[in-house]
């Protein structure tokens, strides 16, 4: 099967598609916060106008109730008409609503019927703009109607306003005869409204990048956890069975680091198969002439024992094969005992080990050997309520100057031989 190597960063990388499970929907998130907050903003800050609006109309109102006690009157003389409160004639004096409007920023306009009479409001020349006719709707609705209004875009000369108009009365309460107007330029309710959701969108931006760079960073981690296992998993599919799984994979305490832990169970697992023998355990011939190689490439001097047990056709004959099979077992543990610290044991054939001493010289190696047939000749091995025992017979060499591993190994099954010959149960050095 061909594994399909995946650009890590790829469109059809995880990654990819962390990115697109985890940035999108941040990305919608944000789009309908600043949204929903911008219009929030907007309405509350109309609503704050509409208030500033009235505060500063009831002021006005207030302010010339108690400066001019009395009723708002109009003198008409020739084309002139000043309009009067009280004994007052407010045509002219504009201090009051000038320092209204210099406090609040807001125009300020008397109006008799629908005309306005004395207001802040400049014309384009620096005069007072006055004597000139409110706009028909709210002549209709103020005036005419006799109801307070806002509006949130009424155009005065030329320039648009946010502006709220309340219709003053004479004395007796019934006749309307002009109204009050405050003003704000339409351009200055909305840069402060962009203000604000400028502020907001920013830390909503600022909030997005935060959590966007986490996002990243935490797919990343994961991504490269998930990398490393693969490389260890391709490792193994490419008969690397040595190959190493990364600590820090290891390490994790999530499902990431189960699926490590896992991993490295089966390589062990694999390892087991095709590395050991199934009735003895111990290394296969396929596993020992590996492990030598890699002996042999690490520059290590090893001393090679081939071992063989004694008259065994015989005894299988004798007890049945199974009974064979237990013997095989007894003798591969003990030479597996006897070679602890030493080397290492593999099955190399039927009733045939090899033992391989490493860094051992010969002569210390057969000595080694003595012990080890001692171990197997004292093991007692029942079976069926029988118990019996084997010898074995031992050719050990050393390892000649520049030879090779196949040609000490044949050297060591020379001994055997000649040990066989020489009456079996001994080892020969
Ligand atoms: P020698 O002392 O010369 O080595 O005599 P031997 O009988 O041990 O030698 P031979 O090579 O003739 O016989 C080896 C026997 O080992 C033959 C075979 O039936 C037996 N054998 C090989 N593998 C197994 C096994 O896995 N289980 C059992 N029970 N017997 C096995
Ligand atoms: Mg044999
Ligand atoms: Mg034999």
């Amino acid at each position: 099967m061909k594994i399909v190597k995946v650009d890590k960063r790829g469109k059809d990388s995880l990654y990819a598609t962390f990115l697109i499970m985890t940035l999108v929907p941040l990305l919608a998130f944000g789009l309908i916060a600043i949204t929903f907050v911008s219009n929030r903003v907007r309405e509350s800050t109309k609503e704050q106008v509409v208030k500033n609006l009235k505060n500063i109309e009831a002021a006005v109102e207030n302010s010339y109730d108690i400066m001019y006690p009395g009723d708002y009157n109009i003198l008409v003389m020739k084309k002139s008409r000043t309009l009067y409160k009280g004994e007052a004639p407010l045509s002219g004096n504009t201090e009051l609503i000038d320092a209204i409007k210099k406090e609040s920023g807001m125009d300020i306009s008397l109006f008799f019927a629908d005309l306005r009479l004395v207001t802040t409001m400049l014309d384009e020349n620096g005069d007072r703009y006055i004597d000139v006719a409110a706009a028909d709707r709210v002549v209709a609705e103020v005036f005419i109607g006799k109801t307070e209004m806002f509006y949130d875009n009424v155009t005065i000369g030329t320039i648009p306003y946010y502006a709220y108009y309340k219709p003053i009365f004479s004395e007796d309460g019934d006749t309307c005869i002009g109204m009050i107007g405050v003003a704000m330029p339409s351009a200055t309710v909305n840069a402060e409204v962009m203000k604000s959701i400028y502020q907001t969108i920013l830390i909503l931006i600022a909030f997005m990048i935060i959590t966007a760079f986490v996002i990243i960073r935490s797919s990343s981690k994961i991504i490269d956890i998930i990398q490393r296992i693969l490389k260890f998993l391709r490792e193994l599919a490419n008969d690397n069975l040595d190959a190493r799984l990364d600590e820090v994979v290891l390490g994790r305490k999530d499902e990431l680091g189960e699926i490590g832990l896992a991993s490295s169970k089966v390589q062990m697992s694999l390892k087991k198969l095709i590395e050991r023998d199934a009735l003895t355990g111990l290394y296969n011939r396929r596993a020992g002439e590996r492990k030598l190689d890699n002996l042999e490439k690490q520059g290590i001097k090893s001393s090679i024992s081939i071992g063989d047990i004694d008259f065994f056709k015989k005894f299988n004959d004798s007890f049945g094969h199974e009974c064979g099979d237990v013997v095989l077992k007894e003798v591969a543990a003990s030479l597996n005992e006897g070679m602890r610290g030493k080397g290492f044991v593999a099955r190399w054939g039927g009733e045939e080990f090899l033992l391989v001493f490493e860094n051992i010289e010969e002569t210390a190696a057969g000595l080694m050997l003595i012990d080890i047939l001692q171990g197997v000749r004292d093991r007692v091995i029942e079976y069926d309520g029988q118990t019996h025992s084997v010898t074995m017979t031992f050719g050990v060499v050393g390892r000649a100057e520049d030879e090779k591993v196949a040609d000490q190994i044949r050297r060591a099954d020379d001994k055997l031989y000649e040990g066989k010959q020489g009456g079996r149960n001994r080892v020969i050095v």
